[in-house]
């Protein structure tokens, strides 16, 4: 009898753990993590259309780190593009001549696809970011900070971790 009462307990607890801790492990995941699919050829040669990420939310814009491939929202299509965060607030940016320099130092960026044509440069403010794509050939056609200016950090929703 007492082992019976043991089991009937602990079903119950399981039955528990089940509708209370999945609902807020499901919550937390929705909340933390975003599934996104790759559409379009900015980003190539690393992202492909058709692939699948998982897109950490970051909520405290000072983790980023240049470089990350981020999920920005975008005003224009009301939608979120993927793009690397090349300049951090503050930073003057130029990319001339298929060469990106920051705060006039000069950074190699391998495995992007460069174009000499574009010739930007940009002194970001306290709450702004710069944000590239990595295939810059068609660049008229990137929704990035080339094409639309420094983009607010706050719309920097998170970054791929995978
Ligand atoms: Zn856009």
């Amino acid at each position: 009898m007492f082992v019976y009462r043991i089991y009937i307990m602990s079903y119950f607890k399981k039955i528990i753990l089940i509708f209370i801790k999945n609902p807020l492990n499901i919550f937390l995941y929705r909340r933390r993590f975003l599934r996104i699919e790759t559409f379009g050829e900015s980003m190539e040669p690393n992202f492909f259309p058709g692939e699948f990420y998982l897109v950490k939310r970051n909520f405290n814009p000072n983790l980023f780190e240049r470089f990350d491939i981020v999920v920005m929202h975008c005003e224009k299509h009301n939608s979120i593009h993927l793009k690397r965060i090349v300049g951090m607030v503050n930073e003057k940016i130029c990319y001339r001549k298929g060469i990106l320099y920051i705060n006039e130092k000069k950074f190699l960026e391998k495995n992007v696809i460069h174009n000499k044509q574009i010739n930007v440069s940009i002194i970001l403010g306290e709450d702004e970011c710069f944000v590239m794509s990595d295939n810059r050939e068609n660049y008229n056609f990137n929704c990035d900070s080339i094409n639309t200016g420094p983009i607010k950090i706050e719309h920097v929703i998170g970054k791929v971790i995978t």
